[in-house]
């Protein structure tokens, strides 16, 4: 794998791909809980959307916590 697509491939396995967008620093992998009403999840995010992401649920400010791989 040295060719430099930049987007996955559409019909690769979802943790290839995955791999493929967080090794690129386009996303990283991530944790998220909802200490209000205990939604749980894990996710890919942009860097940028981590701060300030809410709760799906009831809208309140989730705990992000970011999955380090390597
Ligand atoms: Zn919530």
């Amino acid at each position: 794998m040295d060719h430099h697509a930049r987007t996955p491939p559409p019909d690769g396995d979802p943790a290839a791909v995955a791999d493929a967008l967080t090794r690129s620093g386009a996303f990283v992998e991530c944790v998220f809980h909802c200490p209000e009403c205990a939604v749980a999840g894990t996710g890919l995010v942009r860097p940028a959307a981590l701060v300030g992401r809410l709760c799906a649920a009831c809208g309140d400010p989730v705990v992000v916590s970011v999955l380090e791989r390597d």
